[in-house]
């Protein structure tokens, strides 16, 4: 499974990397890093809340 960004939607909150930081980086500018887009299955759980707290709705896991 991997991340999908929906660029246009990404305001740089960085509540991603705040729940996934293996995930995701935010630099200081806004811009959005996505660190692994593969999602481990060990790791789905915590992928799903990053997702879910995502405030602008950018983020979604595509199977
Ligand atoms: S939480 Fe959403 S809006 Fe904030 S940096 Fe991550 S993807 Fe972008």
């Amino acid at each position: 499974m991997k991340i999908i960004v929906d660029r246009d939607r990404c305001t740089g909150l960085g509540n991603c990397e705040a729940l996934a930081a293996e995930y995701f980086e935010v630099d200081e500018d806004g811009s959005l890093t996505v660190l692994r887009e593969d999602i481990d299955a060990a790791d789905l759980g915590l992928v799903e809340r990053a997702v879910a707290g995502c405030p602008m709705a950018a983020l979604r896991i595509e199977a």
